[in-house]
């Protein structure tokens, strides 16, 4: 016997399943939106839709992420495909993109760089709202460029996607900006045993040290890839802002800043190269 909406709700219900998660799963299997799941509860599906819902849901209260299960996250307005080579965006991500916009010229050409693309979430929401820019994103996990290169296709961003350890593929390239969001969450972290993090991919969000491994590299390398007057900013852990000036400066960065996502955290840093 086929299950309705209903039916297929209230078992959800009974697994423990907020209510707004379990419509969403059903939207995704069924193409019935909330407000029809809504209006038409004795809606039957029929036995491979509902299956697949039960099937999610089960994966969902075990804990995988949402994202992972929907295959897709919007971000600064874009709908992005994400899976778990990826990590899944994040609102306070969109301070980054926002503080970049700031800095790029709307009517003239210039060249962006984005170390630790992933699902390429950044470099597409730059690369679309700077039709002159020459944006360059580089991962080195190839799983997740070729996430990146579905989106950039799906999105019309043009974006030069490479595989890279930070800056080996770019040698002897310079940019006007340099973004990051890099695994910056310390080795014992208690939070990567949380949430949607245990299935996140590792190397996307710890550097297995003190959390400051892989912002000292980008720190270091970006003097040889900025243009004169270029910006690096990248964002950070809740804890980290201070440390963060502190590499800039040290580094001989001008314009040494840290600015709050928000939630009020101190979330991005930068500064700007002589
Ligand atoms: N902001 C993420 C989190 O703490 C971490 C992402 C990252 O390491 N870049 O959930």
């Amino acid at each position: 016997m086929a299950a309705t909406v209903q039916q297929l709700l209230a078992w959800a219900r009974g697994l423990g399943l907020p209510v707004l998660e379990a419509r969403m799963l059903l939207e995704h299997v069924s193409g019935l939106d909330r407000t029809r799941q809504a209006a038409w509860p004795e809606t039957a599906l029929d036995d491979a839709p509902a299956a697949r819902f039960q099937d999610l849901a089960q994966r969902r209260v075990a804990g995988e992420p949402v994202a992972y299960l929907l295959g897709s996250r919007e971000f600064f307005s874009l709908e992005f495909e994400v899976d778990a080579n990826v990590l899944i965006p994040r609102p306070e991500t969109e301070l980054l993109v926002e503080l970049a916009l700031e800095r790029l010229p709307a009517d003239a050409p210039c060249r962006a760089l984005d170390l630790g693309t992933g699902s390429g979430a950044i470099a597409v929401a730059l690369a679309r709202h700077r039709p002159l820019l020459a944006m360059t994103a580089v991962d080195r996990s190839e799983a997740a460029l070729a996430v990146a290169g579905r989106n950039a296709a799906r999105h019309g961003a043009a974006v030069r996607l490479l595989a890279s350890d930070w800056y080996s593929a770019v040698a002897g390239e310079r940019f006007e900006l340099i973004v990051s969001n890099p695994p910056y969450i310390a080795a014992g972290d208690v939070h990567l045993e949380q949430g949607d993090l245990r299935f996140e991919p590792r190397g996307a969000l710890t550097d297995e040290a003190d959390g400051l491994a892989h912002l000292r590299r980008i720190v270091a390398g970006a003097g040889e890839h900025l243009a004169p007057g270029g910006w690096l900013l990248f964002e950070h852990g809740y804890d980290q802002a201070a440390d963060c000036r502190a590499l800039l400066a040290a580094a001989g960065f001008a314009a040494v800043q840290s600015w709050q996502d928000l939630a009020g955290i101190e979330r991005v840093s930068g500064g700007r190269l002589g």
